[in-house]
């Protein structure tokens, strides 16, 4: 177990490193094939690049992609071994080809001017570099659009000069399996898988959900994030991913409302009769949504106690009135067995993505397992 973050927090935000590299084993053996990256994009989904990465190699991943060059810079120095390979989603920005080259990064080229400028710096350095090719297939959001991909399988000499390693794509619907965009990206991509040149590597589309749409969407690699680190792939079936996240917060002061009494900004909950109220130490700040203000709650021990009133920037309050030895100290579960991220993002209206990804810089971190 090694510790990072607050050290004097009285929030710890619990990181099961064993549990994402099983997570990524499972995941490899959903594919026919076995052969997954990993996504360790935002600092490896809010929960630590370095301790994430360097456990998910220990335990045989070897290929990685991140969003952003810095990520990807910092990657390189987290595993520097020259069998890790490591993709930037975003793209190719005019200007960043050497940086690209002095840390061994492979660009998604997104677009024909990034093609171009990526095969003329392959030529000036009279070295074919690894890259793939990103074709969008429904999000308009990065990647060749319709017209600009049938342009390069006219003229696929466009590509010459370049180790192209992979031809991508990305799912819009993968999280609901029953969308017909799922079928028509799957077939938009393989055809023009087909037409392309071939990449070394092969074809790549399914992210964590589409790898559960089935075989038809696993190609030759995939490439999933978020269910590594415990999030469900879709709300059709149990979640099948072992939880990874606990945040837990000790009490740090608690209140006996005899009379009627408001609790919290904007009084928004009032306590009609004798209550208990216990206020803990995570807020908006720290990625514990407003959204949540009288939605969410905590467990002490086995006993659910909700949250009550708004939460604020730095704290919470809870409504501990079935407990009635609760005191300062006492240790309260936020996100755990009763309430894991899925919960906690449906109770705040969002997506476990964001939950993960907002998680506070202020509580103190333990990583359990791994390589941290
Ligand atoms: C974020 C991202 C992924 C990973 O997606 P998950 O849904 O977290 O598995 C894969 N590919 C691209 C292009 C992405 O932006």
């Amino acid at each position: 177990m090694s510790q990072a973050g607050f050290p004097h927090s009285p929030t710890t935000l619990t990181i099961d490193l064993d549990a994402i590299v099983q997570n990524w084993q499972f995941l490899c053996s959903r594919t026919g094939h076995g052969r997954s990256a990993a996504v360790v994009k935002a600092n490896g989904y809010g929960l630590g690049l370095s301790p994430v990465a360097r456990s998910l190699a220990a335990g045989g991943c070897k290929t990685f992609y991140v969003a952003h060059l810095d990520e990807g810079i910092a990657l390189r120095q987290v595993l520097d071994k020259s069998d890790i390979r490591i993709g930037v989603l975003n793209g190719l920005l005019p200007g960043q080809e050497e940086v690209f080259l002095e840390h061994r990064l492979w660009p998604s080229l997104c677009d024909p001017g990034q093609i171009d400028r990526w095969a003329a710096f392959c030529r000036a350095n009279s070295i074919p570099l690894p890259a793939l090719l990103h074709i969008d297939t429904g999000m308009s959001r990065t990647g060749l659009d319709r017209t600009e991909t049938a342009d390069l399988i006219d003229n696929p000499d466009r590509l010459q000069g370049i180790d192209l390693r992979f031809v991508m794509s990305h799912m819009a619907c993968a999280d609901d399996p029953a969308h017909p965009m799922n079928r028509e990206q799957q077939q938009r991509f393989a055809d023009a898988v087909n037409r392309l040149p071939k990449a070394t590597e092969g074809a790549m589309l399914a992210a964590s959900s589409a790898i559960f749409l089935g075989s038809d969407w696993h190609f030759d690699w995939v490439r999933p994030g978020v269910c590594l680190y415990g999030v469900r792939p879709n709300t059709t079936a149990p979640n099948p991913m072992k939880p990874v996240v606990t945040l837990q917060s000790r009490i740090l002061q608690v209140r006996q409302i005899d009379a009627p009494e408001s609790v919290g900004y904007g009084a928004s909950h009032r306590a009609e009769g004798p209550t208990r109220i216990a206020t803990i130490a995570v807020g908006y700040a720290d990625g514990f949504l407003r959204s949540l203000s009288n939605s969410a709650s905590a467990w002490l021990g086995d006993i659910e106690v909700p949250l009550v009133g708004r939460v604020s920037m730095d704290l919470v309050t809870l409504d501990v009135t079935a407990v009635p030895t609760a005191q300062a100290g006492d240790t309260v579960t936020l996100i755990g067995p009763n309430q894991d991220v899925d919960a906690v993002a449906d109770k705040a209206g969002t997506i476990g993505y964001e939950i993960l990804t907002s998680l506070g810089a202020r509580y103190a971190r333990s990583y359990v397992g791994g390589v941290a």
